[in-house]
């Protein structure tokens, strides 16, 4: 009998079920694998390719909510919203805010946007965090702490991996900055801006095509055109998430090129180097 009971146990925790961690944007899932590594199942609901911006969950991952034992929110907008239908579905399911600790910003506003619109419309903080390897340093901590929490059992391997995913995210900021260096307090152009943490941990300045969410308007464009020619950026960054069209009209006119890159890729350390050298490659031309 003693023997059986022995057995069971040791079943039970061979077979043990992973972790089931949902998160709204694939870097969270990003650095959630590297911290959880197969001690978690995670349920991503921003899919690549798609905008966190306006998104709304789809019927089937509302069912899957159910399943998650924890919750690992960033702070993008969706969530306010949506957040509490997920715990009406699942009210055992831990909620963790990732972005606690972090000191937002509001977002970019342009250089040249008019007084009155200024004074009308006040947009909110920053959401895109994740940008900033600094950032990542604290939603990493927040990450392992979370995963202790609700997994006490295996806070040891977290805690380790934690560590070296803290040794990774230092060699890509020490990376990025050697890149970086040489372009101190030059601007970039975007056309979302997503990258506001990202230009003020490395000395730089985004200049976003996208006004208020929306796409300028033709006095905008041109004021943005004489802009960029006196900046000399010949480079705009547009993202998958979001409509090519202005900045190829203002690439046109400026002679530049459009290069597609998202801040919201898989492989997120490693996209962060990408962007820097694609930075780089943009003053050198
Ligand atoms: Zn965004």
């Amino acid at each position: 009998m003693k023997t059986l009971a022995i057995f069971l146990v040791f079943t039970a925790v061979m077979v043990a079920k992973p972790l089931m961690v949902s998160v709204s944007i694939v870097p969270q899932k990003s650095m959630v694998e590297k911290i959880g590594k197969d001690l978690v199942d995670i349920n991503l609901l921003v899919s690549p390719g798609s905008s966190p911006h306006g998104y709304e969950p789809k019927p089937k991952q509302m069912t899957q909510m159910a399943h998650s034992t924890l919750y690992l929110a960033i702070g993008v907008e969706f969530e306010s919203a949506w957040l509490a239908k997920f715990q009406d579905i699942n009210p055992n399911m831990r909620v963790v805010y990732l972005d606690k600790g972090i000191t937002k910003v509001p977002i970019a506003k342009h250089r040249h946007e008019e007084e009155e619109e200024n004074k009308k419309e006040e947009t909110g903080l920053d959401p895109h965090i994740w940008t900033s390897l600094e950032n990542a340093k604290i939603i990493a901590k927040n990450i392992a702490h979370a995963l202790i929490a609700a997994d006490p059992n295996n806070s040891s391997a977290y805690e380790k991996n934690y560590q070296n995913y803290l040794q990774e995210i230092e060699t890509t900021q020490k990376e990025i900055q050697e890149i970086l260096l040489p372009h101190k307090n030059r601007a970039f152009a975007v056309f979302h801006p997503s990258w506001g943490y990202f230009a003020k941990e490395f000395h730089l300045e985004q200049v976003a095509i996208e006004i208020e969410g929306k796409s300028p308007k033709a006095k905008q464009l041109i004021s943005l055109i004489k802009e960029l020619q006196h900046d000399n950026i010949k480079t705009l960054f547009t993202q998958p998430e979001f409509s090519k069209k202005s900045a190829l009209v203002i690439a046109k006119e400026i002679g530049g090129e459009v290069t597609t890159f998202s801040p919201l890729a898989s492989n997120y350390l490693e996209n962060l180097v990408n962007f820097a050298k694609a930075i780089d490659k943009g003053y050198s031309q």
